[in-house]
C-alpha cells in the first residue's frame, strides 16, 4: 500500500501517456482469513481481514547513530494504521489516522479482488459481472477513486471504459441522515497522503458537474450543492457524494429513511438519477438473536411449529393461532421469567444489586447519543421517583430500568449522560422508599455478548429516537423477536415493526417527522414546555441544583443548557408529555398478564420480515444480480 509522494505523467506500456504515482511511503498488508460457517448449508465462506506491517523493521541509520527510539518510529507509525478500529459514533473527531486506515483497508481489498479477477480473466468489461462491491456507509468511499486508479494507471484503460466498470461494480448503502455525521475529508489530507486519488476525484467531479449543468443550465447553486468538493475556509471532499456518483445503486435501510434520503439529504441526486435509489430495510439473524440468545423460547417455538423458522423466519406466523392457547401463553411467561432470573443473576454479579424478576424490566441498550434520547428515559425515571417520594403509598407497577451503552471517546455529552444514569441509579437504589418499586441499573461494556443476555429478559423495549433521526435501528427488531413490547416513536424501522405487529401491540408516542419539521419551522421554544408544565419544571430543576451529585454541584448544568438554553435540538421536552402518558398505558397493560402475553406473542409471530435472510436476498436480487449457489448437502445419516 502506498502513501504520499507525487504524481508523474509519461508513456505507459501501451505507449499512451499515463499517470504514475511515486509514493514516499509503502506499507505491507498481511491478509488474515477468517472462516464464516453457514448454518446447516455445508458451506464455509471466507472473510479476509488485513493488518499493516512496516516494510522495514527499523531504520539502521538511526540505530547506528544510537537513536534507538527514532529507529523504531517509522515501524510504529506504519503499524499504527491497523492498531485500533477508530470508533465512530457519527460525530466529528480525531482524524488523520482514520483517513489512512480507510484507504489502507480499501486498497488491500481492491488490489486483492483485481488480482483474483485477473487469474481467470483479461477483459475488464466483464469485471462487474464477476464482482459486486457494496459500500457499507461512506467509510470505504475512497474505493471509487482507488478502483479508477487501478484501472487507469495499472491496467491502462481509457477513462470512459474505466468509469463504466467502476459504476457498475459499486453500490452504496447510506446509514445516517444527520448532515454533521457525513464524512468530508480535507483536500489537504488528500494532497499529503493520496495525491493521485485527488486528481481522479477532481476529474470525476468535472465530468459529473458538466452533466448536471447540461441538464440544469444556469443553476449555479445546484452545482455548488452537488459538487464532490465543498468550498469554504478549508476545502473538503464529500465522501457521500463520491459514493452516490460512483455507484449504480443507492439505498437507505428503512422505508422512512429511504424516503427522507430522496426528499431531503440526496434530493438533488434523486432528481438527476431516480433509478439509482431503492430501499433495503435492515434485518437481524434469527440464528444469533433467537436460536442462540434465547434457547428457552427457541425450544418452545420449535416444540409447537417445528424448526423450519430457523431458516425461514416467516414461519413464526404459525404461532398466531396459539394466542388462544392458555397453556402456551403460560409457557411463554415461564420462559420470560427464567430469562429475567438469569439477567438478575448477572446484575447481582456485576453491580452487587438485587433486582426483582417479577418487576417490569424496562430496557434501553444502545450506543449513547443525544438523538437516541436516553435523556427521555432519565426524565421519566426522575418523574417516577418524584411521584413515589410525594406519595409512598401509591400503587405503582414495580419497575427495573436497565440501561447500557458506550459513548464515543470524544463525545462529552454522551459521557455525561452515562455519569448521570449512574448517579441516578445510586440515588434510587439507596433510597428505602424505592424498595420493591423502583430500581435503576447501568451495565458497563455494552457489546453483542451482553446484548444476548439482556434482550431475551426484556419486557419493554425503549426505542425513543427523535422522528427522522434513526435510519433503521436493529436493536428494536431483536427485542420484538424476543417478545418484548416496544415503546417507541414513528422513526426508522419502528414504523415497519408497528405495521407488522399491529398498532394495538405497540406503545406509540411522540411527534412525527412532519410534525417536528413544522415545529422547527414555526420556531420551537423548549422554555414554553418548562413554563407550561409543572412536571417538566419540577424535573428540570434537578439539573440546576446539586441534588443529582452533592460533591459536584453544577455537574449536569450542560443537560439543562442543552434542553433549555440551546433550543433542545432533539425535541426531548417536546415529546416528554406524550412519553409520560404512554408509560402510563404500559403500566395498565402490564397489570393484565394475560393481555400482555397476547401482545408479546403478536410481536414474536409477526417478526418474520425482519430476518436478515430477507434483507440479503433483496440485495442479491436487486443490486448484485446474483442467484443462490446450489449446494450439496451430505446424505442424511441412516441408522
Ligand atoms: C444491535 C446492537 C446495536 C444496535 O442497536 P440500536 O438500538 O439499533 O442502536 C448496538 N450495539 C450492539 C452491541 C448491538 O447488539
Amino acid at each position: 500500500m502506498r502513501f504520499g509522494g507525487r504524481v508523474e505523467y509519461g508513456p505507459g506500456r501501451s505507449g499512451r501517456a499515463v499517470h504514475r504515482w511515486m509514493p514516499d511511503k509503502t506499507v505491507v498488508g498481511i491478509p488474515y482469513d477468517f472462516p464464516i460457517a453457514g448454518y446447516g448449508n455445508n458451506t464455509v465462506n471466507n472473510l479476509r481481514l488485513w493488518t499493516a506491517k512496516a516494510t522495514e523493521e527499523f531504520d539502521l541509520r538511526f540505530f547506528s547513530g544510537g537513536d534507538y527510539l527514532r529507529a523504531y518510529e517509522q515501524k510504529a507509525l506504519s503499524e499504527n494504521i491497523t492498531k485500533v478500529l477508530y470508533p465512530d459514533d457519527r460525530i466529528e473527531e480525531g482524524r488523520e489516522l482514520r483517513f489512512r486506515q480507510q484507504y489502507f483497508f480499501v486498497s488491500c481489498s481492491l488490489q486483492d479482488i483485481v488480482r483474483r479477477f485477473k487469474v481467470g480473466h483479461d477483459d475488464f468489461s466483464k469485471f462487474p459481472d464477476k464482482v459486486a462491491i457494496q459500500l457499507n456507509d461512506t467509510h470505504p468511499a475512497i474505493a471509487v477513486a482507488e478502483l479508477m486508479r487501478l484501472l487507469l494507471d495499472a491496467e491502462e484503460m481509457e477513462w470512459d471504459a474505466a468509469w463504466d466498470v467502476t459504476t457498475r461494480t459499486f453500490g452504496y448503502t447510506n446509514h445516517t441522515l444527520m448532515p454533521e455525521a457525513l464524512e468530508r475529508w480535507p483536500v489537504r489530507m488528500f494532497e499529503e497522503h493520496l495525491p493521485r486519488h485527488l486528481q481522479i476525484i477532481y476529474e470525476i467531479n468535472r465530468r459529473f458537474l458538466r452533466q448536471v449543468a447540461n441538464r440544469f443550465p444556469n443553476d449555479v447553486e445546484r452545482l455548488a450543492r452537488m459538487s464532490l468538493v465543498e468550498e469554504g475556509a478549508e476545502k473538503r471532499v464529500r465522501m457521500a457524494h463520491l459514493s452516490v456518483v460512483g455507484s449504480h445503486s443507492v439505498n437507505g435501510v428503512s422505508q422512512v429513511h429511504t424516503g427522507l434520503l430522496t426528499q431531503r439529504l440526496l434530493r438533488d441526486f434523486h432528481e438527476v438519477s431516480p433509478e439509482k435509489f431503492n430501499n433495503k430495510t435492515n434485518g437481524i439473524t434469527p440464528r444469533r438473536w433467537l436460536l442462540k440468545a434465547n434457547p428457552g423460547l427457541a425450544a418452545l417455538v420449535t416444540e409447537r411449529i417445528g424448526d423450519g423458522w430457523v431458516k425461514d423466519l416467516a414461519q413464526l406466523e404459525r404461532l398466531l393461532p396459539l394466542a388462544d392457547d392458555d397453556g402456551f401463553k403460560a409457557r411463554l411467561r415461564e420462559v420470560k421469567r427464567a430469562n429475567k432470573q438469569r439477567l438478575a443473576e448477572l446484575v447481582a454479579e456485576e453491580c452487587s444489586l438485587h433486582v426483582d424478576p417479577d418487576s417490569l424490566f424496562d430496557v434501553q441498550v444502545k450506543r449513547i447519543h443525544e438523538y437516541k434520547r436516553q435523556l427521555l428515559n432519565v426524565l421519566h425515571i426522575l418523574h417516577r421517583y418524584t411521584r413515589l417520594k410525594e406519595n409512598p403509598a401509591q400503587d405503582a407497577v414495580p419497575r427495573t430500568f436497565i440501561l447500557a451503552g458506550k459513548a464515543a471517546p470524544g463525545y462529552a455529552m454522551a459521557k455525561l449522560i452515562i455519569r448521570l444514569i449512574n448517579d441516578l441509579a445510586f440515588i434510587v437504589n439507596n433510597d428505602a422508599d424505592m424498595h420493591g418499586r423502583l430500581r435503576v441499573v447501568f451495565l458497563s461494556d455494552y457489546r453483542v455478548s451482553l446484548a444476548e443476555r439482556i434482550i431475551p429478559a426484556a419486557d419493554l423495549s425503549e426505542q425513543t429516537s427523535a422522528a427522522g433521526t434513526e435510519a433503521s435501528g436493529t436493536g428494536n427488531m431483536k427485542f420484538a423477536l424476543n417478545g418484548a413490547l416496544t415503546i417507541g416513536t414513528l422513526d426508522g424501522a419502528n414504523i415497519e415493526i408497528r405495521e407488522a405487529v399491529g398498532a394495538e401491540n405497540f406503545f406509540l408516542f411522540g411527534h412525527t417527522v412532519e410534525e417536528l419539521h413544522d415545529l422547527r419551522r414555526s420556531g420551537y421554544n423548549p422554555w414554553d414546555c418548562y413554563h407550561r408544565s409543572p412536571d417538566v419544571r419540577r424535573i428540570m430543576d434537578y439539573f440546576q441544583g446539586h441534588f443529582l451529585n452533592l460533591e459536584q454541584p453544577g455537574l449536569y448544568r450542560p443537560v439543562w443548557e442543552s434542553l433549555l438554553d440551546h433550543g433542545d435540538p432533539w425535541f426531548v421536552l417536546a415529546d416528554f408529555h406524550s412519553y409520560l402518558e404512554c408509560q402510563e398505558a404500559v403500566d395498565r397493560a402490564y397489570r393484565d398478564p394475560e393481555r400482555w402475553t397476547r401482545m408479546s406473542l403478536a410481536n414474536i409471530a409477526n417478526m418474520g420480515r425482519f430476518s436478515s435472510d430477507r434483507t440479503i436476498l433483496e440485495y442479491a436480487r436487486d443490486i448484485w444480480h446474483v442467484t443462490p449457489c446450489p449446494i450439496e448437502l451430505p446424505a442424511p445419516e441412516s441408522n
